[in-house]
Order: C-alpha cells, then sequence, then structure tokens
C-alpha cells in the first residue's frame, strides 16, 4: 500500500476531528502531503468507516494514484493550498463556533493573543460553494503569509508542517472563536491592539519545548 503510515495517520486525525466534535458526521476532510503525492480523506465517509486504505492517494495534479473511493470534493482546495504554500498537512473542518465567527466577520477578532498564533490576523475567506475552484482561490487568498483561515458560512481550514500541528491549530482555532462569541453575547468585548497581536507573533514564533531527548 502507497503511503501506508501517512494514510494511517490522516484517517486517525479524521477520527479525532469527528471525536473532539470539531466535525460532525461527513464533514470536513484532512490530508497530508509527502514528496508529490498527497493522502486525502474520501468524500462522504463516515469518520467510524475510516480506514488507511480508504484514504485516497493522489499527485499534486490531482491525478489519482491510489484511491478505492471517490476523493474528498474539496480535493481542488487542499492541491491549490499546497501549490501556494509549504504547508505538509491541511485540515478542514465545520466547527461550530469557527463557523459562526465565519458568519459575522471578515477576520476573527483580536480577543486574545492566542489570535496571534497563526501567523497574525485570520481572515474569512469570502463565501462559495463547497468543493469549486473558486473556493479553492478564495481560501488561498485569505491563507497568504497564515496558517489558519475561516471559509465564510462553512467553515475553518489550518496547515502545518505535519498533521499533529494542523489538528492542533484547527483546536486552537476553534478555541478562540468560541471566546469571542462567549464575549460578544455577553457585551462589547475589548479587544487586543493589532500592534500587541504583531508583537506576540514574534513571541510565539520561539514558544513551546520538547521533553529533553525527543527531538
Ligand atoms: P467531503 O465529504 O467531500 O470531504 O466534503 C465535506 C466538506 O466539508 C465539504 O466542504
Ligand atoms: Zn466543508
Amino acid at each position: 500500500m502507497l503511503l501506508a503510515d501517512l494514510r494511517a495517520e490522516v484517517a486517525a486525525v479524521g477520527r479525532r476531528l469527528a471525536a473532539t466534535g470539531l466535525v460532525v458526521g461527513t464533514a470536513g476532510n484532512v490530508s497530508a502531503r509527502a514528496g508529490d503525492l498527497i493522502a486525502v480523506t474520501p468524500s462522504g465517509l463516515d469518520y467510524a468507516d475510516l480506514s488507511a486504505e480508504l484514504v485516497g492517494v493522489h499527485g499534486l495534479d490531482g491525478t489519482e494514484a491510489e484511491a478505492p473511493l471517490r476523493p474528498s470534493s474539496e480535493l481542488p482546495l487542499h492541491l491549490a493550498v499546497y501549490a501556494a504554500t509549504d504547508a505538509a498537512a491541511i485540515v478542514h473542518t465545520h466547527s461550530p463556533a469557527a463557523t459562526a465567527t465565519s458568519a459575522l466577520v471578515d477576520e476573527v477578532p483580536a480577543i486574545h493573543y492566542q489570535v496571534a498564533a497563526f501567523g497574525g490576523p485570520v481572515a474569512v475567506a469570502p463565501y462559495a460553494t463547497y468543493g469549486t475552484d473558486e473556493l479553492a482561490a478564495s481560501v488561498v487568498a485569505a491563507l497568504a503569509g497564515r496558517s489558519a483561515c475561516l471559509l465564510a458560512n462553512h467553515g475553518a481550514v489550518t496547515t502545518g508542517p505535519d498533521l499533529q500541528t494542523a489538528l492542533t491549530r484547527a483546536r486552537a482555532l476553534e478555541w478562540v472563536c468560541d471566546v469571542w462569541l462567549r464575549a460578544a453575547a455577553a457585551g462589547r468585548p475589548r479587544l487586543l491592539a493589532a500592534e500587541e497581536i504583531e508583537k506576540v507573533a514574534g513571541k510565539l514564533a520561539g514558544y513551546g519545548q520538547r521533553p529533553p531527548g525527543n527531538s
């Protein structure tokens, strides 16, 4: 089986998205890149039924390398993001707070310094029908210089150098959106200044540690 380990990891991340409530049913999709190939979740398959063999492998031009099922309808989006960025993993969710926020604003409000963890203000890509090249282009533009964006009235996309990072960012983005929605529901939240977000973005670039011996 081509890319057996990567396909197993894509399947595991898909199941994790469902288990943590970031997706419901067959919503969302996941992919990871290895060289000229990507492993991507199939379209419309419940994550509970997803196994490594059912994760398809495609070329960066979309050609099928080994895929027993139709690929995600967002394959054009995944391919466009790989073409435009150095991402090696992409997670797309319809997580509730991110989706609700995507219908309210054009940029994720700076409610907390964690919003700087995505490389700068997180943009909302203008709405386009799911699975279209128009949506793919909209997402690529919104992701410029960032590892996350919202998709208006649709959901969220996060990227990373690996699947675990893209997944962690999906959870972090959902958390920031949830905090903002709670604050905005209770009153008029005080937001952080753009200069502070910029300062924190620099600080967060060196944030995080691993245990000794775990490189
Ligand atoms: P797929 O099941 O085709 O991946 O579509 C889900 C989705 O989130 C479309 O935007
Ligand atoms: Zn979607």
